[in-house]
C-alpha cells in the first residue's frame, strides 16, 4: 500500500492551563526536580565510569547548535522558506549512548540501581555515589538482572549503564535491530536475544522472561512513567541552553519543537517537560514515518495502546529503526492527547536526503530516524492546515520570523562510518 507523507494537526490539544491539573496528578512537578536530583546524585559516579562525561560534570546533556547552512540547504533544495532560527538539539551526541536513550533508559537503570542500594543499606542519599564503583556494591548489583526490549537504542542505553553497574542484562531486539547496535553491545558483555517479530514481540517476550524471575527488573518502553520522568528532565537543561544563548521564549518569540516518535515515550516525556516550563508558548510536533504512524494513529483514533499501524493496511517496517514501533505506549498517547500539537510524517527517501543535506551543509552525522525530524520545519510552512494552525494560536507572520525552531536529532554518534557512508549513498 502507498503511504502519502501528511500533516495532522491535534484536535484535541488544549489550552495548558487546562490540562495542567490533571498532569500533575499523573507526573507532578516535583517528580520531575526529584528526578533531576537524583541525576545530580549519580553524576559522581558517572562522570569516574565515563570519563567522556567530565567535561559536563558527570551530566549527560547535549549540545543546542544553530544550524543556518542546513535552514538554507532545505530552503534551496526545497524552495521555501524557514522563518525564524533554525537549531539542532544533538541528543545525537549525548555521552554514553549516542541517542535520547541516554534520558530516559539511563534513568531508570540509575533509579533502580539506587532503590535496591538504598533498600540494602548499601547507599544513602547524601553519600558521594563514586561509592557505586565498589567492587562491593558492583557485586551486590550483579545478583540482580535487568531487562528490556529494544528496536536498538534502548538496549544500547541499558545495556551500556546497566553492564557499568554491574547488572546482569538481557536485551530482546527485535526484527529492525541494526546488526552494529547488536555487536556493539555484546562486545560489552550484554546478552543479546534476537527475535525475527516487531518490536511489541520483542517487549512481550522480555517483560515475560523477566516476570518469571524475582531478582529480573524488566524496562518497560510502553507503559514506564519512570522513563518518561528521565526524558521529561530534558527540559529544564534546555530551558539553561536558551537562556545561556540569551534567546526568550514568549508569546513574540514561540518555541517550536519537532522530535521523532517511536512508541512515544521520548518525545511525549520531552514535549511534557516543555510544555511545564513553556505553556502554550512552546509547540511540539511529532514526527513519525509514512510506514508506521503509530503514534498518530493511536492519537487520532483514540484508541492508544490498542492502535495498530498494520491493522491500518500499513506494513510498519522502515529504514528508520529507532521509530519502528506498529502500536504506540497507551500511557503517553493518552497524556499528549491535549498537549502535542500535531504530527508530520515522512517517506523513508527523505531521511536519506535529510541525513546528506546535514552532513554536506554542518558536517554531523546522525542516524535516519533522527532525520526524520526534519519533515517539521519544512511542513511547518508548506502545508494548509499549518497556516490555520497557526492563525488558531496568534502565530503572525512577525511572530513566527522571532521563532526558535528546534529539530531534535535522537540519535547518530554511535554508527560506524562504514555504515554512515553507506546511507550517505543510500537512495530510496
Ligand atoms: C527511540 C528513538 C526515538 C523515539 O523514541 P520513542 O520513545 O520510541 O518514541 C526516536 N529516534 C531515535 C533515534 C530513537 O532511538
Amino acid at each position: 500500500m502507498y503511504s502519502k507523507e501528511l500533516c495532522w494537526v491535534n484536535p484535541y490539544k488544549l489550552p495548558f492551563a487546562l490540562t495542567d491539573a490533571l498532569c500533575q496528578l499523573i507526573v507532578s512537578d516535583e517528580a520531575i526536580a526529584d528526578a533531576e536530583k537524583r541525576l545530580l546524585r549519580f553524576a559522581p559516579f558517572i562522570k569516574k565510569y565515563f570519563p567522556e562525561t567530565e567535561q559536563d560534570n558527570g551530566l549527560i546533556e547535549s549540545p543546542l547548535k544553530e544550524i543556518p547552512q542546513m535552514k538554507s540547504a532545505l530552503q534551496d533544495s526545497y524552495g521555501f522558506e524557514i522563518p525564524g532560527k533554525l537549531y539542532l538539539k544533538m541528543d545525537s551526541h549525548l555521552a554514553i549512548a549516542g541517542s535520547v536513550k541516554a534520558r530516559g533508559g539511563i534513568y531508570e537503570v540509575l533509579k533502580h540501581a539506587e532503590d535496591l542500594c538504598i533498600a540494602a543499606g548499601k547507599i544513602s542519599v547524601t553519600d558521594n555515589y563514586e561509592k557505586l564503583a565498589d567492587p562491593a556494591i558492583r557485586e551486590f548489583l550483579s545478583n540482580y538482572t535487568v531487562q528490556v526490549g529494544s528496536t536498538g537504542n534502548l538496549g544500547m542505553s541499558i545495556g551500556i549503564m546497566s553492564a557499568a553497574l554491574g547488572f546482569s542484562v538481557k536485551i530482546h531486539m527485535s526484527a529492525d535491530a541494526k546488526q552494529w547496535k547488536k555487536d556493539l553491545l555484546r562486545s560489552k558483555g550484554v546478552e543479546v536475544l534476537e527475535y525475527s517479530a516487531d518490536y511489541s514481540k520483542a517487549v512481550a517476550e522480555g517483560r515475560k522472561n523477566s516476570d518469571l524471575d524475582p531478582t529480573s527488573y524488566f524496562i518497560d518502553d510502553e507503559k514506564s512513567i519512570d522513563l518518561f520522568i528521565g526524558y521529561a528532565t530534558a527540559a529544564k537543561r534546555l530551558q539553561k541552553q536558551l537562556d545561556d544563548l540569551s534567546i526568550s521564549v514568549d508569546k513574540d518569540h514561540p518555541l517550536i519543537v519537532y522530535i521523532p516518535a517511536g512508541v512515544g515515550g521520548a518525545p511525549g516525556g520531552i514535549t511534557y517537560g516543555l510544555k511545564r516550563i513553556f505553556k502554550d508558548n512552546v509547540h511540539c510536533f511529532f514526527v513519525e514515518t509514512t510506514t508506521c504512524p503509530s503514534v498518530l494513529i493511536g492519537l487520532d483514533t483514540q484508541t492508544f495502546e490498542k492502535a495498530n499501524v498494520r491493522n491500518y493496511g500499513i506494513s510498519g517496517q522502515t529504514e528508520a529503526d529507532g521509530l519502528a514501533c506498529a502500536s504506540p505506549s497507551g500511557f503517553v498517547t493518552r497524556i499528549m492527547t491535549n498537549q502535542v500539537s500535531g504530527e508530520f510524517t515522512v517517506d523513508d527517501g527523505k531521511l536519506y536526503d535529510y541525513l546528506r543535506l546535514l552532513y554536506n551543509s554542518e558536517n554531523i552525522q546522525i542516524e535516519p530516524s533522527s532525520c526524520a525530524a526534519f519533515a517539521g520545519p519544512c511542513g511547518f510552512t508548506t502545508y494548509p492546515q499549518m497556516a490555520e494552525y497557526c492563525v488558531q494560536h496568534d502565530l503572525s507572520p512577525a511572530r513566527l520570523q522571532n521563532a526558535t525552531q528546534i529539530v531534535w536529532a535522537t540519535g547518530g554518534k554511535m554508527i560506524p562510518r562504514e555504515i554512515y557512508d553507506a546511507y550517505l549513498n543510500t537512495y530510496l
